[in-house]
């Protein structure tokens, strides 16, 4: 089964995706995670993407396009995957919808307030890309990744300008493909302004349901 994670910068993608990759043996692809593990290793990739991520713009369409299409075509997203942080351009959804149509958009629905409070904590762990936040939903053991030991840090497009920056991109180039889902009829909306494991909770029973129905 294939699933797009939707919605604005701290809507709580990567952490549901992550959460689903465990519960339904799907790879979780992030584009964000991607690009920062090819900056952490100083890949030619790394190396392009840095200044534009850092001031919270958007990655070109070709490259991110690109990137994602080939790695759609690895051997373990043959069974499904689970997309998270693209598409977020027009250009992206329809790429994607030509080249290998997503099952169902699972739209996290936020307040404003909501996602400037989760940035505003949130740490990030070097080795694994797993997101933690300081007062949310705290490591066991402060500044140390509860998963893989890793290091917490915050990541450099989480400071206020940047996060402004990353919003009114949302707002500007991304939320309007909610239409874009709709009128495709793939979209499913998760009220995602809850704690991790409420959000949680609901978001598995709904994806639990969504398979068995398409796969009935
Ligand atoms: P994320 O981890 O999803 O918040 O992504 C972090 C940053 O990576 C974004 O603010 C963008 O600069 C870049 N990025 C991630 N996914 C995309 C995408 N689909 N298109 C363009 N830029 C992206």
């Amino acid at each position: 089964m294939k699933f797009v994670f939707f919605g604005a910068p701290g809507a709580g993608k990567g952490t549901m995706a992550a959460r689903a990759a465990v519960a339904f043996g799907l790879p979780h692809i992030s584009t964000g995670e991607i690009f920062r593990a090819a900056m952490r290793a100083g890949t030619p990739l790394g190396l392009r993407v840095k200044a534009v991520i850092e001031s919270g713009g958007l990655v070109s369409d070709e490259l991110t396009i690109g990137l994602v299409r080939e790695r759609l075509g690895e051997a373990d997203a043959a069974r499904g995957w689970l997309l998270d942080g693209f598409p977020r351009t027009l250009a992206q959804a329809e790429a994607l919808a030509g080249f290998c149509p997503e099952d169902f958009v699972i739209d996290l629905e936020v307040s404003d307030a909501k996602v400037v409070e989760r940035l505003s904590g949130r740490r990030m762990c070097r080795g694994c890309g797993r997101s933690f936040h300081v007062s949310l939903m705290p490591p066991a053991e402060e500044g140390v990744c509860d998963g893989c030991g890793g290091e917490l840090y915050v990541r450099d497009d989480d400071g206020e300008a940047s996060v402004r920056s990353r919003l009114e991109h949302y707002y500007r180039q991304t939320a309007p493909l909610v239409d874009f889902y709709k009128r495709r009829g793939t979209l499913v909306s998760v009220d995602g302004e809850g704690r991790a494991d409420e959000v949680w909770v609901a978001l598995e029973e709904r994806m639990r349901g969504l398979i068995a129905s398409a796969e009935a």
